[in-house]
């Protein structure tokens, strides 16, 4: 009796549509590379990872932490700044995501990476920064689609 109410309801599950008895197979086909992409996405090859870093070339100051930061527009020290620098493993066989990077100068930087301040404050600082200069960085990189 079980049995038959199991299979009952299997079967409700299989019912297509007439008239496009192929378009069940389409849309399998289409969210596999959906989900390919987005793993791609996720996961930057070192060529990527090194084109975040370029991106921070010839960029102003992102970080502008007060009191710390010249402030210069055409500041030449700038470099980009990690994020997981912050992390309180660093050193300890974390890898460096250059995604998660911002152009800073060099007092910034210093302040960033080697500063007494506490880690919840340069978050504060670094998180603005970045949600500043992801959409910059990305439009200089030509990579708007993947964005939207
Ligand atoms: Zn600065």
């Amino acid at each position: 009796m079980t049995l038959q109410r199991k299979t009952g309801l299997k079967r409700s599950g299989f019912v297509r549509k007439p008239g496009s008895p192929f378009s069940s197979f389409a849309n399998r086909a289409t969210a596999a590379r959906r989900t390919t992409m987005k793993r791609r996405a996720k996961k930057p090859t070192v060529a990527e990872g090194s084109k975040y870093l370029a991106a921070c070339r010839g960029e102003p100051c992102y970080l502008r932490v007060p009191g710390v930061c010249r402030l210069d527009p055409n500041d030449e020290t700038v470099v980009p700044c990690h994020e997981n620098s912050l992390a309180a493993g660093k050193g300890m066989g974390l890898k460096s995501n250059h995604a998660r990077t911002v152009p800073g100068c060099f007092w910034c930087h210093v302040w960033l990476d080697q500063g007494p301040a506490e880690r919840a404050v340069k978050q504060s600082v670094f998180l603005p920064a970045f949600d500043e200069w992801e959409p910059v960085r990305a439009r200089k990189m030509g990579l708007q689609e993947v964005i939207a």
